[in-house]
């Protein structure tokens, strides 16, 4: 098959993935194979390939590696121990690839955090190929009224954005700022407005405060402009973070209401004083109660996700648009 393979972690500008033709992967008696339709760019791809999940995370855990981990696709071939699906039903994987199913956090409802989770694409080949094998325990069915491209970004940012809004415990009668407008991000803005609050997107970006006004912000306003803004209106509830940059994080500790929430969705290397009551709460992808939830809720068409295709030829030059902050929405891989 045809892959995006990491052969080794270096700056994207450097040119570490080679497009080539690797064996196709077999699946376990309890997995499925997949043919790939679809699969999502994340920032985090661009984290892991440039080396910033090496130390912290001991990720990528292997090299070469296939990064990519918002999939969709048809199942091609059923394990003979793997249960539930059939040849041509439609699926995704998400992050968490597969867990052990017998540490504390597994038996306790937060298999997310499992000890000995495998992820995609990080400890596993995943989706920036033509085909994956996955365990048919940790595959989604795809509701029928979403496409392939469309779902794919709810495999990380969608159910990402999903858990991050009900960790940060927003409620109906709340603000809640969202900074960071891209892939998680407008998916947090949307849940956070489901969810009754009054929703305020930062970005830097003009053409990612555009699209939070389209799918709903109360208010969309660039980072340089909040604080005068929030010094007239008062403070919000809770700061949802979700650009990958420092002065988000110094931003949202700097903005919150006393005694509310900033919620973490991305790595924090900052100062945290306390001088009032708030909590600092962090959120990392989500189990597979989560994704299941995430899946029927934009079934019934009450989110929706910003995306563009682009070939799977292309990955290098779409993670360099999306370190550059060029990328609207969700750039979407197709082989
Ligand atoms: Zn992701
Ligand atoms: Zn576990």
């Amino acid at each position: 098959m045809k892959a995006q393979l990491c052969t080794r972690i270096d700056k994207i500008e450097n040119h570490p993935l080679t497009y080539t033709t690797v064996e196709d992967p077999k699946p376990e008696p309890n997995e499925v194979l997949i043919k790939i339709k679809a699969c999502g760019v994340c920032y985090s791809n661009l984290s892991m390939i440039e080396g910033e999940f090496k130390e912290l995370f001991g990720i990528p855990s292997k090299l070469p590696i296939i990064p990519g981990h918002e999939i969709t696709g048809i199942v091609e071939e059923v394990g003979s121990s793997a249960k539930g699906f059939h040849r041509g039903d439609r699926v995704g994987v998400q992050v968490l690839w597969k867990t052990d199913g017998t540490c504390e956090f597994c038996l306790t409802g937060r298999e997310n955090l499992c000890l000995n989770r495998q992820t995609t694409g990080e400890t596993r080949d995943g989706g920036y190929a033509e085909y994956i094998t996955a365990p048919s325990s940790f595959i989604y069915r795809l509701p029928e009224n979403l496409g392939f491209e469309e779902s794919a970004p709810l495999f990380c940012p969608g159910v990402t954005a999903y858990r991050a809004v009900k960790r940060a415990n927003v409620r109906f009668e709340q603000k809640v700022a969202i900074i960071g407008i891209g892939g998680v991000g407008h998916m947090s803005l949307q849940f956070a407005k489901l969810a009754g609050a009054e929703t305020i997107a930062v970005d830097r970006d003009e053409a990612k405060l555009k699209l939070a006004e389209d799918i709903g912000a109360d208010h969309a306003l660039a980072a340089d402009k909040v604080e005068e803004y929030i010094a007239k209106t008062g403070k919000p509830d809770a700061v949802l973070v979700h650009a990958p940059s420092q002065k988000a994080v110094e931003q949202a500790l700097r903005i919150v209401k006393r005694g509310g929430t900033v919620l973490m969705g991305v790595l924090g290397n900052t100062r945290i004083v306390f001088p009032e009551e708030y909590s600092v709460v962090g959120s990392v992808i989500g189990t597979r109660q989560d994704m299941n939830e995430t899946l029927k809720i934009a079934s019934m068409g009450k989110i929706k996700v910003d995306w563009t295709p682009y070939k799977l030829s292309e990955a290098e030059d779409v993670l360099i648009k999306l370190k550059q902050g060029k990328i609207v929405g969700r750039a979407v891989l197709v082989p």
